[in-house]
């Protein structure tokens, strides 16, 4: 080792799933949406002005910032914006957890929490979840320096009902609570309804998964006013232009089409059960997903087999070599067509062999 090395920040790194750069791939393994976004966007793309780019983008990211308030009934001063959740979620730990005290996170839960800990060398305890892989609501009565869960959960896709969150919140009114809500918009309660009770409530959410808007980089929080404040004077202590001029454009005007939104998410969670009801013919077991993607395993088949076979046929799965979870496969719901290919790999699969 060479002696500079010393004196270096030694991370392991959050590793993402594989994006192929080969075409035809059917891609089921990062959760993004099979649908494209709007039609409008073509015509917002040509409408944006190149000149525009000659400038820093607004640091308060205004009419992003005002156009998220809007959709949700909120005022601007309860919203914070970021490059995807992931930036958010990363300004959120650095600025709310700063107690000697561990945050708790589930065992099984989106890999990156334990990543942003150890950088920011936060301490951490994770509860494990119960066998069928639900959050125990108990286990966050503890004391504790703060808490985040992603709900539903990921990449379980099980979500906790309101009052089980409310639960959490009642036992940790003297650290901020975080809920992730990736992918609230599949089907789960929403924890934005208890911003107001609680001030200590960020609820955090995405363009990324739902909104089919995942190349943006958008992402936000929504809470009390004063936790906005002290993300933004985190975030101006980092980078004052997070956001650039093409995200805040687009995304501003992301949410303009309710109606095609809708149509999407509805799609998707038909595909979603009826995926659900193919794989329990094939003998798979699975939680009771209410996000986009399964979390399937077969009892005959290991899951990291299934998913080299699939790799092969170029269905790319997502597979975590990792305690608890290496018997299990996260598929993202594609279109009806995709899960189709995948629904017959599967049925040669297990019938062939
Ligand atoms: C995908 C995901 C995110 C981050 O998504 P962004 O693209 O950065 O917005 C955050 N949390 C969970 C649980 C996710 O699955």
């Amino acid at each position: 080792m060479r002696k500079w090395e010393n004196n270096i920040r030694k991370v392991m790194p959050y590793t993402p799933g594989e994006q192929p750069q080969k075409a035809g791939v059917i891609k089921l393994n990062t959760n993004e949406n099979p649908y494209p976004p709007s039609p409008r966007f073509a015509r917002l793309l040509e409408e944006m002005q190149s000149g525009d780019l000659r400038l820093y983008p607004d640091p308060d990211a205004g009419s992003l910032v005002n156009a998220i308030a809007d959709y949700h009934g909120l005022l601007p001063e309860q919203v914070f914006v970021g490059v995807g959740s992931d930036d958010v979620l990363a300004m959120a730990f650095l600025t709310f957890f700063h107690s000697s005290k561990p945050i708790l996170f589930p065992d099984v839960t989106y890999s990156f929490y334990d990543v942003w800990a150890d950088l920011f060398g936060i301490p951490y305890e994770r509860p494990a979840l119960k066998a069928d892989f639900t959050i125990a609501p108990e286990d966050y009565y503890r004391e504790n320096g703060g808490v985040v869960f992603p709900n539903p959960n990921a990449p379980t896709g099980i979500a906790l009902e309101l009052p089980a969150i409310q639960d959490i919140l009642e036992h940790n009114r003297d650290c901020v609570a975080i809920v992730d809500e990736a992918y609230v918009d599949f089907g789960a309660d929403s924890a934005l309804a208890l911003i107001d009770r609680y001030d200590n409530l960020l609820v955090v959410r995405t363009f990324s998964k739902s909104r089919s808007l995942a190349g943006l980089r958008v992402g936000y929080a929504m809470g009390n006013p004063l936790l906005i404040k002290y993300l933004n004077d985190v975030k101006f202590s980092f980078n004052s232009y997070t956001m650039n001029q093409p995200s805040l454009y687009l995304g501003s005007r992301a949410m303009e089409d309710e109606a095609y939104f809708q149509e999407t998410l509805r799609k998707i969670v038909n595909t979603r059960e009826w995926a659900k009801e193919e794989l329990k013919k094939l003998g798979f077991i699975f939680t009771d997903s209410k996000t986009n993607f399964l979390f399937a395993r077969h009892p005959d088949y290991p899951a990291r087999e299934i998913f080299e076979a699939l790799r092969e046929a170029d269905i790319f799965v997502r597979y975590f070599d990792k305690d608890r979870i290496r018997d299990y496969l996260r598929i993202t719901v594609g279109s009806q067509e995709e899960m189709d290919a995948l629904i017959r790999f599967l049925k040669n699969y297990t019938h062939g062999r």
